[in-house]
């Protein structure tokens, strides 16, 4: 069955693909986007499909549009974007999930929240199980995302049991692949631009933080799996690809696909940046039958192809 979709930051990295698959399907997308970190370029290519639609709108404010599912995941996502304006951070995902699930509650209608590995902050429970409740710093630089994606988990549990609304809530592991921005700063885009432009690559710290890396459209599966579960099933869910590497090890990899000489060249770490970092997806595979299938090696081959082409351009 083919259903009328909206999809928040849908003009976003994430966003642009789960578009094209739920497109592909045979659906209707309406994305709203205020294109802090995302792009009309983003979703240019479907402009001509009349079953595809873009709003600029702030998820910070009301929104009334007739849908019959939605997937918020209007939220700046690397680092040095999520800390460029803090309090606006917080707002998107605070605000802007009241008011998603005020138009879930009005509609009726499924609504699935982009939460995030950051809700584990830096963990002492390894590898992360859904029930571990997480070591995040109230105070600090990365709270504003953090601690805004752990309120809008309890926002979105409060919505289920005061409205009875249905709610599914996926924790996202780092996710990589085409049409990350090139000046995103997270470690994958950043390391495959610096090795394509001969320039050092930089790594915080020593580089043996751990992180684990999926490729985008095994997350995009996972996503619509977990959206089309019946109403029991909530999550919260990890979805991420259990393969954990170093940043070295990332770097030496990155180097080696790309053929590059660029050198290593160590940054101070940052604050906060938690040490290591693994999902456990036992939940996954046994409520929405998912398991990743692209291995880090063949997921950057196809980035790295893709900043080929967009630093040629
Ligand atoms: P992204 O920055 O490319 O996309 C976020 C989108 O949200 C952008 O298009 C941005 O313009 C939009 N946006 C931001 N604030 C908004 C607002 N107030 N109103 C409307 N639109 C707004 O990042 P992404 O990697 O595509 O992340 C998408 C979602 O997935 C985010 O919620 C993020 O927290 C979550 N997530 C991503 C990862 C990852 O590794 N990529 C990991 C965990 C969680
Ligand atoms: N809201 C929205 N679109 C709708 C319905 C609600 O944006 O179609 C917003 C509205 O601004 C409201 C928020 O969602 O403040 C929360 O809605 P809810 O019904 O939970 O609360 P209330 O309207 O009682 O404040
Ligand atoms: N990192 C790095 N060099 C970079 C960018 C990031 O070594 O140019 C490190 C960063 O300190 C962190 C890891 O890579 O330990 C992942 O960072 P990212 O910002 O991609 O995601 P997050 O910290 O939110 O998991």
């Amino acid at each position: 069955m083919s259903h009328r979709i909206l999809i928040t930051g849908g003009a976003g990295f994430i966003g642009s693909h789960l578009s094209e698959r739920l497109l592909a399907e045979g659906n209707e997308v309406v994305c709203v986007d205020n294109y802090f970190t995302g792009s009309r370029r983003n979703v240019e290519h479907l402009f001509d499909n009349p079953r595809f639609e873009l709003i600029r709108h702030d998820v910070t404010f009301p929104l009334y549009v007739e849908v019959d599912q939605i997937y918020n995941l209007a939220c700046p996502a690397s680092p040095v974007h999520y800390q460029h304006d803090p309090v606006q951070t917080t707002k998107t995902s605070v605000v802007g999930s009241i008011n998603m699930l005020g138009l879930a509650k009005r509609l009726r209608v499924p609504i699935l929240q982009a939460s995030t590995s950051e809700v584990y902050g830096d963990p002492s429970v390894h590898p992360q199980t859904e029930d571990y409740w997480g070591n995040v710093n109230p105070i600090g630089p990365r709270s504003c995302y953090d601690e805004g994606k752990r309120a809008a988990e309890t926002l979105f549990f409060d919505y289920r049991r005061q409205h009875d609304l249905s709610i599914k809530v996926i924790r996202i592991f780092n996710t990589y692949g085409p049409r990350m921005h090139p000046n995103d700063g997270r470690v994958v885009s950043n390391f495959i631009v610096q090795a394509l432009r001969g320039e050092p690559i930089t790594i915080y710290g020593t580089g043996s933080q751990t992180r684990s890396f999926c490729y985008v459209d095994d997350l995009v599966d996972g996503m619509v799996r977990l959206m089309n579960t019946d109403h029991a099933v909530t999550g919260p869910i990890n979805v991420g690809n259990p393969g954990e590497f170093t940043m070295l090890e990332l770097a030496t990899a990155v180097l080696e696909l790309t053929g590059s000489d660029s050198k290593i060249e160590h940054r101070p770490l940052p604050q906060d940046d938690p040490k290591q970092r693994q999902p456990d997806i036992t939940l996954a595979k046994q409520n929405l039958d998912w398991e990743p299938r692209v291995a880090l090696r063949a997921g950057l081959e196809r980035t790295i192809e893709y900043f080929r082409g967009v630093l040629a351009a």
